[in-house]
Order: C-alpha cells, then sequence, then structure tokens
C-alpha cells in the first residue's frame, strides 16, 4: 500500500497518493498544482488512478480536476460543493481503492462542502484541521459554528492513532498524530461555541 505525501505549488499545499500497489488502483487527494510531477508519481508505478478527492472546493485544492480527468478518474467532492464532481458523497460514504477504504467524514467550517477522509491509518483534513491549528472561517462559505461542531464532535472523537495528514504545509512537521493535535493544537482545545468564537476572531 502506497500514502505519499507531495507538496506542490506556491500555497505550498500538499496533494496525497493512496494506492493499492497489487491492485494496480491508485487515488489522489488534492492534485491541486505541478500537475506532470504528481502525475508520474502515478504512472511511473502502472497504477490506473480511479478516482481524484477534492478536500473542498478552493482553486488551490481542485486545480488538477481537469488534468486528471483526461486520465480517466472520476473526481470526487461533497455533494454540496458546487464543482460538479463525477461522483458526490455525503458523510459515512466510504470507496474503496484497491483493498483500501476511504471513508467520507463531511467536516463544514473553513467551507461548506469540507470533507475530511479515513484511510489506511491516516485523517485527510484539507483546510478543516492544519498541525497546530484550523483552517479560516471567515472566507465565501465559511462558518465558525460549523467548524467549531466539525472540531469537537466529528474530529475530536477520532481515535488518537489516526496520522493527521492537513491540506498544507503550514507547519514545522508535515503529518503527525491526532493525539499529539488534541494536546497541541489549540483549536481542538475543548470551548464553547462563544469561546470558540473569540478564539478565531483573534488575530
Ligand atoms: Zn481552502
Amino acid at each position: 500500500m502506497i500514502f505519499e505525501q507531495l507538496e506542490v505549488g506556491w500555497y505550498r499545499t500538499f496533494a496525497y497518493l493512496i494506492a493499492d500497489e497489487a491492485a494496480g488502483k491508485a487515488a489522489l487527494v488534492d492534485p491541486s498544482a505541478e500537475l506532470e510531477r504528481v502525475a508520474f508519481e502515478v504512472s511511473r508505478r502502472f497504477l490506473k488512478l480511479e478516482y481524484v478527492f477534492n478536500t473542498h472546493s478552493h482553486t488551490d485544492h481542485t486545480g488538477g480536476n481537469t488534468y486528471f480527468k483526461k486520465f480517466g478518474a472520476k473526481v470526487v467532492a461533497h455533494e454540496s460543493a458546487p464543482t460538479h464532481p463525477d461522483l458526490t458523497v455525503r458523510h459515512g460514504d466510504i470507496l474503496k481503492v484497491g483493498a483500501i477504504s476511504v471513508s467520507v467524514l463531511h467536516t463544514p467550517g473553513h467551507r461548506f462542502d469540507s470533507i475530511c477522509l479515513i484511510a489506511g491509518g491516516n485523517l485527510y483534513t484539507g483546510d478543516t484541521l492544519y498541525l497546530g491549528s484550523c483552517g479560516r472561517t471567515d472566507l465565501p462559505g465559511g462558518d465558525s459554528a460549523a467548524m467549531h461542531h466539525t472540531l469537537m464532535t466529528i474530529i475530536r472523537p477520532l481515535p488518537d492513532g489516526l496520522e493527521v495528514m492537513p491540506g498544507h504545509n503550514y507547519a514545522t512537521v508535515s503529518h503527525r498524530a491526532l493525539g499529539e493535535e488534541k494536546r497541541l493544537n489549540p483549536a481542538l482545545a475543548p470551548r464553547s461555541l462563544q469561546e470558540f468564537r473569540a478564539f478565531v476572531a483573534a488575530p
């Protein structure tokens, strides 16, 4: 099984390769830039690209959609995404990449169509959760109350052993266990909604 992290583009976005080499099947999460380099990681292993997951509909995450559709990949996004994906998913859905199960969590807050994915012990968080912080809630489609609900009731209850794979390389390490994030990340500290709103509004 392959779980690879690739930093791409000006926004230090992380693209991710998820693949079952034995089955010859692959998926990408958020391939948005340096598309030839990302494609080479698939083609050099002779994998068939089945899915391109968008963790949400911001262009620094969806920039590879058109390019990778040419490889026959289906673009997968939450059912509320305005980007006309080939396949829409909702909370609790599971897609298969060979023998790898990819579970979908709907995690609105940074954007209404934000999803997180669990696959192979990894938690792909897009712009919902970074290492040491969370995504902005003040952009169009963002909602601090939804982010509070997502972090407290969806992300915090997940197992500590999951490895957080964020949407951008904004920290000193590129991935970290969720248990560590619960301990270190102020965005995941238990707070009331009122306290959380003050926290995200603080400069
Ligand atoms: Zn975003």
